[in-house]
């Protein structure tokens, strides 16, 4: 895209998006980041509410005062337990974390600030805008927190619609990736206990060997996807742990494995958990061994909805947003559960640069985004809010 025609992003903003990445939070452990957000909120003249203590997370609510629709604006605000690299793809950055080892490695400073830089932006325009706009700010992300921020907007009644960006290190500053359907995939985490009878090394028929018993339960799992799953659908199963034993010449009675599925149609993800139960229960049997597979965090994948999309591209052309092909991203995102509330839309905005060194994946150390992307996003979001008002 042609910078020259873009506004920049604020000083303030830049300024703040600086310091947000030089003093990161873990997710739920926010404070400072919410305080800061709040005090600019304020600042416009933005009512706040906040999360009750410990939650962090907070909205602020921009009513115009003029009848009309209501639009959420979603962004996260924690970082990641990381330590960041010096350098880039390419070379030494210009400031880095200077919380050891918590670092701001997906980008999240990006899409505090810039939100905040949106915030500025409409109130602003506010005399020309009907209906209201809530800007969430949500904490734990990364965790899987952040209930508390959809509590808060179901308190304030709720919305038509809610609007996300996430900056992407797969694609260049300038640009934008809008999907149909399902933008980021479901995850679902299992564990699984597997109980056999330990016995002497030397005499494994007097025992039920759990370790063998877990070995072929990971083989015969690694079958589901490929066996199992029509192969135009995009899916994975993968153990990432496993553990049992304490020494050398006895067999243990019991060991386990963690690991998650992800999958980008809600029903395959039902499917693969159905799979696995069977596979659990049907090897440990072959192996006369117990096993049982439990579950947690069950996100379900993003799903933009087609009139926000529509919305979304005609938004991104009109203020010269290079509108791009992508994929969807093999990644869980918190923000699904806010369809539980609403229709959900989330673009992936470039912040690669190749000349910079910007462009290393997200969640890795040397992970840096062009500061541009700041100004995509804000103009990006305060084009949908306008049309969306309208
Ligand atoms: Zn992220």
């Amino acid at each position: 895209m042609d910078f020259a025609k873009l506004a920049p992003a604020s000083a303030e903003a830049l300024e703040l998006r600086r310091d947000l990445h030089i003093h990161p939070e873990l997710s739920g452990k926010e404070e400072r980041t919410a305080n800061l957000v709040a005090a600019w909120l304020e600042k416009l003249g933005i009512k706040v509410m906040r999360a009750p203590a410990p939650g962090r997370s907070l909205i602020g609510v921009l009513d115009t005062g003029r009848a009309g629709k209501r639009l959420a604006l979603r962004a996260d605000m924690d970082a990641l337990p990381i330590r960041e690299n010096a350098c880039n793809l390419k070379r030494e950055k210009g400031f880095l974390s200077a919380n050891e080892g918590v670092a701001h490695m997906c980008g999240h400073d990006f899409h505090t600030v810039g939100l905040l830089e949106t915030a500025g932006r409409l109130a602003a325009m506010k005399d020309s805008l009907s209906g209201t706009v809530i800007f969430c700010f949500e904490s734990g992300e990364e965790m899987g927190l952040g209930d508390d921020v959809r509590a808060l907007l179901a308190e304030q009644g709720g919305a038509d619609a809610v609007f996300s960006i996430h900056v992407q290190a797969d694609y260049p500053v300038g640009s934008v990736v809008i999907l149909d359907g399902s933008c980021t995939a479901g995850c679902e985490t299992f564990h699984i206990d597997v109980k056999g009878k330990s016995s002497h090394g030397a005499t494994p028929h007097l025992g039920l060997d759990p370790l063998n018993c877990a070995a072929q339960i990971l083989i015969t799992t690694n079958s589901i996807i490929s066996r199992r799953v029509n192969s135009r659908e995009a899916a994975v199963i993968t153990p990432c742990q496993i553990h049992g034993g304490s020494t050398w010449n006895r067999i243990p009675d019991d060991c386990f494995m963690e690991g998650s599925t992800r999958f980008f149609d809600k029903q395959i993800g039902r499917d693969l958990h159905a799979m696995l139960d069977q596979t659990v229960a049907g090897v440990a049997a072959a192996c006369g061994c117990e096993a049982k597979a439990s579950w947690r965090n069950l996100t379900l994948p993003v799903v933009n909805a087609p009139e926000l999309t529509q919305l979304a591209r005609e938004s991104a052309r009109a203020v010269g947003i290079d509108l791009i092909a992508g994929q969807p991203w093999m990644a869980s995102e918190t923000y699904a559960r806010f369809s539980e509330i609403c229709p959900t839309f989330m673009a992936f905005t470039g912040c690669a640069n190749a000349e910079t060194g910007c462009g290393a994946p997200q969640h890795s150390d040397r992970f840096e985004a062009d500061e541009r992307v700041l100004a995509v996003n804000a103009a990006l979001t305060v084009e949908f809010v306008k049309r969306f008002l309208a």
